[in-house]
């Protein structure tokens, strides 16, 4: 009898469109993140040590925030953030555990990267998050990110519950 994370794993593969092309995907997924820190970069001038400080100052905040999204909203159904869960929980998690922590080919990327329409809109929101925030309309809180971490080692929801995602990977 297969291993329930193998009759997962196959299941979501089969699902997969035909046409799905890793290397374009995470070509796109690399690309948009360098276009974003040149974008960035191309913004500053003389920055001063004191500015210099925002850097692991933000990496710190960002990552608490991205944790905090990752353990209330990717593990725990909300109605806010079911389509998070059910990709996260539902697909990654059943797709990775114990044991399998591993990919078979680059097409398992589509379970562990982010799809490109999510970046697009979520690098709309940020970029105007960070208009409003330079023109003082907004604080500067990321709190309704919805970015999570790749690198995933544990969950808190056992893999025979979350086995039994019914979503459909979409490309
Ligand atoms: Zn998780």
């Amino acid at each position: 009898m297969a291993h329930p994370t193998e009759t997962f794993r196959a299941r979501y593969r089969a699902n997969v469109a035909p046409h799905y092309n890793p290397w374009l995907h995470a070509g796109f997924v690399f690309g948009y993140g360098i276009a974003g820190i040149l974008l960035a970069w191309s913004s500053t001038h003389r920055i001063t040590p004191l500015q210099w400080l925002t850097v692991p100052a933000t990496l710190v905040f960002f990552n608490l925030c991205i944790y905090l999204v990752h353990r209330h909203l990717g593990h725990h159904k909300h109605a806010l953030a079911r389509l998070f869960y059910a990709r996260h929980t539902g697909d990654h998690h059943s797709f990775f555990t114990p044991g399998h922590m591993t990919y078979d080919s680059p097409r398992d990327w589509r379970v562990i990267l982010f799809p490109a329409w999510l970046i697009v809109s979520h690098g709309s929101v940020e970029i105007s998050s960070t208009d409003s925030m330079s023109s003082g309309l907004i604080a500067p809180c990321g709190a309704s990110s919805s970015s999570d971490s790749i690198a995933l080692t544990r969950s808190s929801v056992s893999p025979s519950t979350i086995i039994s995602s019914s979503s459909i990977p979409i490309v």
